[in-house]
């Protein structure tokens, strides 16, 4: 495996509060990776500056060993191979599954054009493809609003890969979801892992069990620990930081 992603001692501070501090991550290609962290610990503002939202005050973000991501904004990365999912989904409520699969794909083209045009073989047979990816093919004729709130998250993820990502951000997905939704979102993230590279920032432990991956816990803006979920939950720092012992 090669490295993806090198987070090389950032640092970025708002108002003279450090955010990040001397931030230091590496994730391989393909790899699967959880991002804990108590509320103010730096998680959004890590993914910001690797999607170019925010620039670091010093430090160096690569990519793939050769682009460095502090002089991209946010359009750069995308075109890159970098995709956020945020943790509200934004999926378009009044056209069908299937269409808003057909419009993330043909993101180049207007949505009439897409939407009227034929579509090609190898289209149908991606949008195909997708929709039982993310457990949608039984509603691909649905309004997307009518979906419930773990189908939309599906469906936006579902979109995101339509771009062919390397790299997909994923930020809290199983907030609001029921126990069900929440290990079936488990699964997909490990389906799609390896072909693409996934980050996740999640709260819910149940979840990142579920996720069975590498645990990085930051804790104000620096990683405090890193590796399995049991070895991560038995470092006494963290401990600390999450039960305040
Ligand atoms: P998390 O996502 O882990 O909850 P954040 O990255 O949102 O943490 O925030 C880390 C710290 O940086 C917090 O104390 C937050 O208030 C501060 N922060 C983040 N973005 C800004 C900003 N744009 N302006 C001022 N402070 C910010």
């Amino acid at each position: 495996m090669s490295t993806q992603l090198l987070l090389d001692g950032v640092n970025r501070s708002f108002d003279g509060f450090k955010a990040i501090n001397d931030l230091s991550l590496a994730v391989e290609k393909g790899e699967l990776r959880a991002i804990i962290g108590p509320n103010g610990a730096g998680k959004t503002t890590m993914m910001d500056i690797i999607t170019g939202k925010t620039r670091p005050d010093t430090g160096r973000v690569m990519w793939n060993q050769s682009v460095d991501l502090t002089r991209t904004d946010e359009a750069g990365s995308a075109r890159l191979g970098i995709g956020r999912k945020f943790q509200k989904p934004t999926v378009f409520e009044t056209q069908t599954v299937e269409d808003n699969i057909a419009l993330a794909l043909k993101e180049d083209r207007s949505v009439w054009a897409t939407l009227f045009h034929r579509r090609s073989a190898e289209d149908t047979r991606r949008i195909g493809e997708l929709l039982e990816l993310v457990k949608l093919s039984h509603v691909a004729g649905w309004m997307a609003g009518d979906l419930s709130h773990g189908q939309k998250q599906w469906l936006e993820i579902g979109m995101l890969l339509a771009q062919d990502p390397e790299l997909l951000l994923v930020d809290e997905p199983a907030a609001g979801m029921t126990d069900a939704e929440t290990m079936r979102t488990a699964e997909l993230l490990r389906q799609i892992a390896g072909r693409h590279t996934v980050i996740v920032v999640e709260h819910d432990m149940d979840f990142v069990r579920a996720l069975d991956c590498r645990v990085t816990v930051l804790h104000q803006g620096h990683v405090l620990a890193e590796g399995s979920l049991d070895h991560v939950s038995a470092n006494e720092q963290v401990i600390e930081v999450y039960l305040g012992r």
